[in-house]
């Protein structure tokens, strides 16, 4: 039996995987799909953190799209809408079924405040084996900070720049205030990913208005109106558990 940590290079999923090899040992197995979206920095996280829990990560890369997520809306002309987003589907869960073996129990880095993550995911997985050492052992996500912190890791940059996360930078999964955050601090970034959606046209705008006459109309990135930056927003995590759920609505 196998147990399988995916590392996603954030603090929680840090400490998942760090409780885990404490509690199963040599069962476990950690892995990371690598995205060319994400901060530099995020690959030292992912050093120091090997070093941290005494094991190597196995890193698993996209080679179609060369695990970059612009390149697979520009080739598939989709970049997300109800059934997901296309890099998580074409960059993370072709690659993690080419790791899945039967019996596998599944490491899940929900905190304690994402309970109902945990029981949304048994509900719909009744026979899939996962243990959630995190809400076990009541951490939250500021816990996971500190107790990476304390032992002696720096946190992702993005983290210390005040971001909630460390996915890609420009994550297609944020909405205005977080995107105004990554055009101040990634301009080039937030260019590329702002031309790939006006190139593919209106049916791929990420954003849409909240309020006023036009609410709930899409607009495109380069329209951004001026306003708060936000990068304290709230995205969902990009991880092993995403690609499952996504797996309902789009095989
Ligand atoms: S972090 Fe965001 S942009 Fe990157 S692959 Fe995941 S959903 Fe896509």
């Amino acid at each position: 039996m196998r147990i399988v940590c995916q590392f996603s290079c954030g603090a929680a999923s840090a400490v998942a995987t760090k409780l885990a090899i404490a509690q199963y040992g040599d069962g476990c197995e950690i892995i990371n799909a690598y995205l060319a979206g994400e901060h530099a920095d995020n690959r030292r996280f992912l050093a120091d953190c090997e070093a941290w829990f005494g094991r190597k990560v196995v890193i698993l890369r996209d080679e179609k799209y060369d695990a970059d997520p612009i390149e697979v809306f520009r080739r598939t002309r989709y970049i997300k809408g109800r059934q997901g987003a296309s890099c998580t589907k074409r960059l993370k869960r072709d690659l993690l079924r080419t790791f899945e073996q039967p019996g596998d129990v599944l490491v899940l880095g929900y905190t304690s405040d994402e309970q109902w993550r945990l029981d949304d995911f048994q509900e719909a997985y009744p026979d899939r084996p996962v243990v959630a050492p995190l809400i076990e052992r009541g951490l939250t996500k500021t816990d996971c900070k500190t107790m990476v912190e304390r032992a002696g890791i720096t946190l992702p940059f993005m983290y210390l720049q005040g971001y909630q996360n460390a996915n890609c930078i420009g994550c297609v999964k944020g909405g205005a205030g977080y995107f105004r955050a990554i055009r101040e601090d990634y301009p080039e970034e937030f260019k590329r990913l702002a031309d790939v959606e006006a190139e593919i046209g209106p049916g791929a705008y990420i954003l849409r208005h909240r309020s006023g006459p036009l609410k709930g109309q899409r607009f495109p990135l380069h329209e951004l109106p001026a306003g708060k930056a936000d990068r304290k927003e709230w995205l969902p995590a990009c991880g092993v558990t995403c690609e499952i759920a996504e797996q309902e609505y789009t095989s």
